[in-house]
């Protein structure tokens, strides 16, 4: 049993390598609206197709010295990092929610499944966010109903332990977070007529209410919109004239490390929180 939760651990970051793969995939062709199945992926630079065994995560970057097989051109290193980062995230997704070898069951490992769909579309959202400024719906207004149906199906598998928030906890977080960031920014536009926090901030906001539940989404708001507001006054001054930085990376970060150390952080930082919410 032992090994074998071992052997899964090596799975999981594996997976992970994978499933990285994919998303510098969605990073490049959502904001273009192309479609992420098909075609095969080509390089930027000349368009020669890239054979599968010239995409394979991190190791292929590696043996072509960062550069395209055909052509030469430089193939940037976001690509591999991302890759690696998937692979990470996947490991401590299933160091979280299959914490011990007697937690190896379908309940855990569908809890640890669904929470790395939503790390997913997290990552992914930061990245697009960062490059173009938009949250693409396929990362936030499409999480909406997976995290509710997330609430319904895991009690349903028996599931007890991080984030077991149910569909209650679910369905009123993502009414909390959507409520309270939209009607934040319908009175931003009202009262200042800066669009400072988009349509896409509110819906990203829904989505980690309906994953996180009512204590994680008001942790992941209050700590972003303070981290946000202090990002914002140093770039400011940096750059010496008004700069707006998309929120998007913000929140997902935040979100992030609820999902990974949401506990220990709330714990450690915010312990008024901690108490209200521990039975
Ligand atoms: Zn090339």
């Amino acid at each position: 049993m032992v090994a074998l939760y071992t052997l899964y651990q090596g799975v999981a970051f594996v997976f992970g390598l994978v499933i990285g793969s994919f998303w510098n995939v969605c990073i490049a062709r959502w904001p273009e609206d192309r479609s992420v199945v098909a075609p095969r992926s080509a390089c930027p630079a000349c368009g020669t197709p890239i054979a599968a065994w010239d995409n394979v995560p991190v190791l292929s970057w590696l043996v072509l010295g960062g550069r395209c097989r055909a052509c030469g051109a430089p193939i940037a290193p976001t690509y591999p990092l991302v890759e690696l980062l998937g692979g990470l995230l996947a490991f401590l997704a299933w160091r979280r929610f299959v914490p011990t070898p007697a937690d190896l069951d379908v309940a855990h490992v569908a809890a640890a499944l669904v929470y790395f769909v939503f790390v997913s579309a997290l990552v992914v959202g930061a990245f697009i966010d960062i490059r173009h400024r938009i949250l693409p719906d396929q990362v936030t207004l499409a999480m909406v109903p997976v995290g509710l149906a997330a609430g319904v199906l895991l009690p349903a598998l028996g599931y007890v332990g991080w984030l077991d928030i149910g569909w209650r906890g679910a369905a009123l977080g993502a009414l909390l977070g959507g409520g309270f960031f939209g009607s934040a920014a319908l009175l931003g536009r009202v009262f200042t007529g800066v669009e400072a926090l988009g349509w896409g901030d509110v819906r990203l906001v829904t989505a980690i209410g309906a994953f996180l539940g009512p204590p994680g989404v008001m942790v992941v708001t209050f700590w972003g919109t303070f981290v946000q507001a202090f990002l914002g006054i140093v770039a400011t001054i940096v750059a010496q004239r008004r700069v707006y930085l998309p929120f998007g990376p913000t929140l997902a970060a935040g979100a992030l490390a609820y999902v990974y150390y949401g506990d220990v952080l709330v714990a450690a930082w915010l312990p008024m929180f901690a108490r209200a919410w521990t039975p």
